[in-house]
Order: C-alpha cells, then sequence, then structure tokens
C-alpha cells in the first residue's frame, strides 16, 4: 500500500512532445472537498483507501497540488461528431497529468476532467458540474462491476467554484484512470492534417505500449486493427446485453483500446426500448440503443479510412467485416447465458429476438426481467413473469418454446440454474433515477447516497440486504428523465 506521494511516474505519452499535446496547469476549485472515491480504483494504484480522506488527497484532485514527477498535458484530436467532421477537438477540459505504474508493472493515465480551459476549449469554460462528474464515476465503476470493459474512476473533488450550465452550479473535477487516452480522433487528427510522420509516431506508440504482442505478426499494423475491431465488437454486444446506451458516440469518445469512455448523457435502459435514445439533442437517434451496433461499425471504418496509410484498403475492409460476425457471436453468448442456457442450438437468435419485441411491446423492465427468470424454475418462473406482459398469448407462446429450450439444454439442478443465472443477471443497475437521487442530495451537500449507491454498483449481481429500493423499477417521476448534454 502506497501513500500519495508515493505514486511513481513514467510520462510516456508526454514524452512524445509538443505536435501531440499542450502543458496546462490545472486551475484548482474552490474549497475542494471529497465527494466520493473508489477503493477498488485506488488499488489499481496501489493507493491506501485511508488516504483519500486527508486534506491533501482533495488538493491534488481539485487541482491545487500536483506531484514533482506530474506532466500536466492537453491532447489534441479531432473526430467526426453526429456523422461530420469536426477537424480539431482536443482536451477542452481535460488534462493528462501523468502515466503512473503500479506493483504489478501496469501504466494507468491519470486523467482530470473539469481541469480549466486549455488551447482546445473552444467555447467552452474548461469545467465539468458536479452532477455530470457523479454521472461518470458512478458509470465507470458501475460498468466495471458488471465485466463491461471501460475507463475507471478514482474520485469526484466537488467545490463552491461558480459554473454556470442552463442554471448556476457548481465545479467539480473527477480523475479517470486508462491505459491510455488515445482514442480514434487521435489518428484520424494526424491523418487529415497530413502530419504522416506524426502519425506514424502515434501508431508506433500505440502498437508498442498497447498492442506489443502484434508485433509478432507478419502485418503488426494490420493485427492491430483487427484487435481493435474485436474488442469494439465485444464490448458492444455488453453493452447491448446489458441495456446500456452511451449516447455520443462520436470518433472522438471511441478509446483505442476498445473500452467504455467519456460519459455523457448515457443511460441504462429500464424498459427494454430498442428505439431508446438517451441523448435529447440527438434528434435522429443516430446513436439509439439498437443503432449502436451499425454505429460501432461505422466508427471502426472512420479509423479504418485514418489508417490508410499503413494498412491497404482491403486488408482494412476484410478486418472490418470481423466485427457483424464477432458482435453477433459475443452478444449470442451473453444473452443465452442470461437466458440460463449452457449449450447452442441455431434458433437460439429468434428465441432472443422474439423475448425482446414482446418486452419493447410490453414495456417490461430488462434487467429485473432476467433476474427474476433466473429465480425459480423456468416453468415457474414464466408462470409469474407472465402478468408483466400485455401480449398473454403472445409471451405464453414464447415460454412454451423456452421451456421446451432449457429442458433440451441439460438436466440441472434449480439451484445450478438460479447460481449460473444470477451471476450475469444484475439485480441492480445505475438507473438514471437512482443516479438523479444522489446528485440531488450530493448538490445539497450531502455526499452520503452517492457513496451508498456506489457501493451497491459494486457488487450487482449479489442481493445486498436492505438495498431492496435499488432493484425497483423508476417511480413515474424517474422514467423520462432528460439528462442534460451540457456537462
Ligand atoms: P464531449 O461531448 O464531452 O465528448 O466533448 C466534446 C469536445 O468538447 C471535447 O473536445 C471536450 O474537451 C470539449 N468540451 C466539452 N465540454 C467542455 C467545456 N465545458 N469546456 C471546454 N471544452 C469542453
Ligand atoms: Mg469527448
Amino acid at each position: 500500500m502506497k501513500a500519495l506521494d508515493e505514486l511513481t511516474f513514467d510520462n510516456r505519452f508526454a514524452r512524445l512532445g509538443d505536435a501531440f499535446s499542450t502543458h496546462v496547469l490545472p486551475e484548482p476549485l474552490d474549497e475542494p472537498s471529497l465527494v466520493v472515491a473508489s477503493k477498488a480504483a485506488m488499488a489499481l494504484l496501489d493507493l491506501d483507501p485511508a488516504v483519500a480522506q486527508t486534506p491533501v488527497f482533495a488538493e491534488l484532485f481539485g487541482g491545487h497540488k500536483l506531484w514533482a514527477e506530474a506532466e500536466p498535458r492537453a491532447m489534441v484530436y479531432s473526430g467526426h461528431q453526429f456523422g461530420g467532421y469536426t477537424p480539431q477537438l482536443g482536451d477542452g477540459r481535460g488534462l493528462l497529468l501523468g502515466e503512473v505504474y503500479n506493483e504489478a508493472g501496469e501504466h494507468w493515465d491519470l486523467h482530470l476532467k473539469g481541469a480549466g480551459m486549455t488551447p482546445y476549449s473552444r467555447m467552452g469554460d474548461g469545467r465539468a458540474v458536479l452532477r455530470s462528474s457523479i454521472r461518470e464515476f458512478l458509470a465507470s465503476e458501475a460498468l466495471h462491476a458488471l465485466g463491461i470493459p471501460t475507463s475507471r474512476a478514482l474520485c469526484v473533488i466537488g467545490s463552491s467554484t461558480p459554473v454556470w450550465r442552463e442554471k448556476q452550479e457548481r465545479g467539480a473535477m473527477v480523475l479517470r484512470l486508462a491505459h491510455s487516452h488515445i482514442r480514434f480522433g487521435h489518428f484520424e487528427y494526424f491523418y487529415y492534417t497530413k502530419k504522416p510522420e506524426q502519425q506514424a509516431e502515434l501508431a508506433e506508440h500505440v502498437l508498442n505500449l498497447h498492442y506489443p504482442e502484434c508485433r509478432e505478426q507478419p502485418e503488426p499494423y494490420l493485427a492491430m486493427f483487427r484487435e481493435i475491431v474485436e474488442r469494439n465488437a465485444e464490448m458492444i454486444a455488453k453493452w447491448q446485453a446489458y441495456g446500456f446506451c452511451h449516447g455520443v458516440m462520436n470518433t472522438d469518445n471511441m478509446s483505442i483500446l476498445g473500452i467504455t469512455f467519456d460519459f455523457g448523457p448515457f443511460a441504462f435502459l429500464d424498459d427494454f426500448d430498442a428505439h431508446f435514445i438517451c441523448n435529447h439533442s440527438d434528434h435522429e437517434g443516430r446513436y439509439s440503443f439498437s443503432n449502436q451496433v451499425p454505429i460501432g461499425q461505422w466508427n471502426l471504418s472512420a479509423l479504418a479510412q485514418a489508417l490508410t496509410p499503413f494498412i491497404s484498403v482491403d486488408a482494412l475492409k476484410e478486418a472490418l467485416g470481423l466485427y457483424l460476425p464477432l458482435y453477433q457471436a459475443h452478444y449470442l453468448d451473453l444473452m443465452r447465458r442470461r437466458l440460463g442456457l449452457t449449450t447452442a442450438e441455431d434458433a437460439d437468435p429468434q428465441l432472443v429476438e422474439r423475448l425482446l419485441k414482446l418486452m419493447q411491446n410490453s414495456g417490461v423492465d430488462y434487467t429485473l426481467f432476467f433476474r427474476r427468470l433466473g429465480d425459480e424454475s423456468a416453468a415457474l418462473a414464466v408462470a409469474r413473469l407472465r402478468d408483466d406482459f400485455v401480449d398473454m398469448a403472445g409471451f405464453d407462446a414464447w415460454a412454451e418454446q423456452y421451456k421446451a429450450r432449457v429442458a433440451r439444454d441439460g438436466d440441472y439442478t434449480q439451484e445450478q440454474r438460479r447460481e449460473r443465472m444470477h451471476a450475469v443477471n444484475p439485480l441492480y443497475i445505475l438507473r438514471n433515477y437512482l443516479a438523479q437521487n444522489a446528485i440531488a442530495a450530493a448538490e445539497s451537500g450531502d455526499y452520503s447516497e452517492v457513496r451508498r449507491l456506489h457501493e451497491v454498483l459494486t457488487r450487482p449481481f449479489e442481493e445486498q440486504a436492505g438495498m431492496e429500493q435499488y432493484a425497483q423499477r423508476p417511480p413515474d417521476w424517474g422514467k423520462h428523465l432528460e439528462i442534460s448534454c451540457s456537462s
């Protein structure tokens, strides 16, 4: 266990130099104080959890102090936003403080979001508000607990600094951890600004640091792109299987590591709705829940375009062709497990599809349905669940198919079925209304609800005594919350 001043830095991205990022100091928050910290994320840096309670913790992550070895930098990148190319973006309000390596030899980027203006702030103020910082913190740690690849969050620091959005709010910072903060948009920036040398340097950097095994392949860059395709297919399959809607899948928000990244107006589905749009600025539904699958491929094509200096177009196309079949395989595998199945049959995709249509038509809670399905034998569970469906005849037909499928699947006890299903079907997810309750309390100075919700979400599959209220469908007020994009 380390104290805060014992972190060891090795700032590999900063060493790429000024063509890639600009040195900027964080702009401190007034009266920084700890809102919430993640013990599990602190452990990634070998940090003693007790240090979160010390004043220096809030000072470091509230922008007042820096380690001598830190080299805060704002990264430059660009990207496709809602389908159109924006030539210059970059860290407008976040700083890469440096790269820390832990005792296991892993490197973690320390990225402070809400750290003030940078050369890439454009019209923005460089700040993040408390509510969006809490949302990013909770989502990162909740997705990780569900087994979905994601950036992590170490802490949220609150303050008395006024920040103007639709109304006056208070500034906060969230400390994000990831093995890299390089986005698809980094490659696009050097491609479209026609800087082949820097682009090659970036590609070498990513290959050496994050995909070293691809070096052994005959075409290392192609192998790396294939791996990125595979990781994205798997990540998006997990989003779809668990009902996570990212909301802003612009290529500047897509990580080169295939992890969930840059949380904005995201949401988990309450009722199943394939057409759900969580981002209220997304008028055409480009990033609706079901569109995440083709958009994942669209984004990979944008990355492929930026990689044409290194890889032949035919090879890139072939690699892109891997995306859908891989996505489908991962998705189906997860959905089978969610249904309690251990074997594969050709008609399983239809079984899943039919169920989702029925859930869609009846507005059935996506998370609780699967959880309850595992509570009892298939026959008892469907008999109980049928009341949630408007089209009962439709559900009965599906239930007959499902029971027959379960019978063919194998001979196991109800205890085994429950254990297996509960291990993949969470009881607790980050419902928008739960986040909203925690944020409302935090905005009035009470952080206990954020901390409790975070604790519950770190063990989503385990029934926790006294926490029933976190496993409920939203009340009416919490069903269609408008999450502001101005975070
Ligand atoms: P996002 O939609 O959060 O991914 O942000 C898109 C771009 O806008 C990124 O380059 C951000 O750094 C920048 N940005 C977002 N909010 C702010 C802000 N309040 N101040 C400065 N830049 C911002
Ligand atoms: Mg972004």
